[in-house]
C-alpha cells in the first residue's frame, strides 16, 4: 500500500485510514503512514504556456543586451 501524503510504502502495521469528506462527491479513503510523514513538494500552478516562454526569453535576451552599446 502507498501513503496518500508522501508516496512512499506502507508496511503492515504503520498505516491508518483517514476518511476524506467532499462536499460534491462521495469522498474518500484514505492510507497514510500513522507516523507523521513530509508531504513532498507539488506544484500549484500551471507551467507557462509557449507564448509567456517566448516572452521570458525575449526579456532575458533584452536584458543581455546594453543600452550603452553602438
Ligand atoms: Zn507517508
Amino acid at each position: 500500500m502507498i501513503c496518500a501524503r508522501c508516496d512512499k510504502p506502507i508496511l503492515p502495521g504503520q498505516g491508518t485510514t483517514l476518511a476524506l469528506d467532499s462536499p460534491s462527491a462521495g469522498g474518500a479513503d484514505v492510507t497514510v503512514h500513522a507516523e507523521l510523514c513530509n508531504m513532498p513538494g507539488h506544484q500549484t500552478a500551471p507551467d507557462l504556456t509557449g507564448s509567456q516562454l517566448f516572452a521570458e526569453q525575449l526579456r532575458a535576451a533584452a536584458d543581455r543586451v546594453s543600452r550603452y552599446a553602438p
